[in-house]
C-alpha cells in the first residue's frame, strides 16, 4: 500500500474516536515526508533534534513538528523558535531549561511529561511519585514561558494486549486526575499522546488525543 492509502486507512480509525495522528518520520528523507504531506498530513514527528532541524529546514513552514525522543539540554536552542510540541519532557530541569529558551525567543513552547509506564527499566520518563512532585512544585509557577498540555507514554514492548491496555488506562487515569485537580495556568491537560503502530488501536480505547504513527505509515525502517 502507498503512504497515502496507509494514512486513509489509520485515519479513517481514528476519526470516531477524534484522535489526532502525528506521523513519526524518523529515519525517513525529506521527499517521503513530502509524499505525506502531500495527501494531507501536517504533523511530523522526529526523535532527534538534528534530523528534525535538518528536515524543518527544508520542508514547507506550515509542518508542525513534534519532538518525542529524549531531549538534551544543550540541543533546546536549535527547536525553540518552532517547535509545536515537545512530547518528550523527562525531568524538571529539562522544563526548566526549555522556559529559558522559549524566553529568549518570546513564545510559550508546549511541553507534555513523559511518564514510565512500560515494564523495561531503559525507558525515560517521570515515576508517578516524581510527576506529582513536579505539577505540584512552586517553582514550575515561576515558568511563564512554558505550558504543560499533557500527558506521553509508551507501552511495554510486548504482544500482551492485556499488559498494554493496564498500561495505557494507568496513564489515562493520572490524566484526568491532573486534569480535574491540578489546573492551573501552567498545567492545561489537553493532549494524551499513547499509542503507536503496533498498539494505536488500544490506545484509542484509553483517551489518546494523538497518536505517534511511523511504520504503519511509511512501511519498515532499516536499522543498521
Ligand atoms: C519511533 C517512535 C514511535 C513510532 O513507532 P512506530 O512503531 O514506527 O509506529 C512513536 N513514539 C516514539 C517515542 C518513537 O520513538
Amino acid at each position: 500500500m502507498s503512504i497515502s492509502q496507509n494514512l486513509q486507512k489509520i485515519r479513517s480509525f481514528l476519526d470516531p474516536y477524534k484522535t489526532g495522528l502525528i506521523a513519526v518520520s524518523k529515519t525517513y528523507p525529506s521527499e517521503t515526508i513530502l509524499e505525506a504531506y502531500n495527501s494531507g498530513q501536517t504533523d511530523f514527528g522526529e526523535n532527534k533534534v538534528q534530523e528534525l532541524v535538518s528536515k524543518y529546514e527544508v520542508l514547507p513552514k506550515n509542518i508542525r513538528w513534534h519532538l518525542i525522543g529524549h531531549l538534551q539540554s544543550n540541543k533546546i536552542k536549535y527547536i525553540a523558535p518552532f517547535i509545536h510540541l515537545i512530547h518528550s519532557v523527562d525531568s524538571f530541569k529539562l522544563l526548566k531549561e526549555i522556559d529559558k529558551e522559549a524566553k529568549k525567543n518570546d513564545r510559550i513552547i508546549n511541553c507534555l511529561l513523559q511518564i514510565h509506564i512500560a515494564q523495561e527499566e531503559t525507558k525515560f520518563g517521570f515515576s508517578e511519585e516524581e510527576l506529582f512532585i513536579t505539577i505540584q512544585s512552586e517553582e514550575l509557577k515561576t515558568l511563564k514561558n512554558i505550558r504543560i498540555s499533557g500527558l506521553m507514554g509508551m507501552a511495554s514492548n510486548t504482544d500482551n494486549e492485556s499488559q498494554i491496555k493496564k498500561e495505557f488506562q494507568h496513564i489515562q487515569k493520572l490524566f484526568n486526575q491532573i486534569k480535574s485537580s491540578f489546573q492551573s495556568d501552567q498545567i492545561k491537560m489537553e493532549e494524551l499522546s499513547i499509542g503507536m503502530s503496533s498498539d494505536y488501536k488500544l490506545a484509542c480505547e484509553s483517551g489518546s488525543t494523538m497518536v505517534r504513527v511511523g511504520n504503519a505509515i511509511f512501511g519498515s525502517r532499516n536499522y543498521l
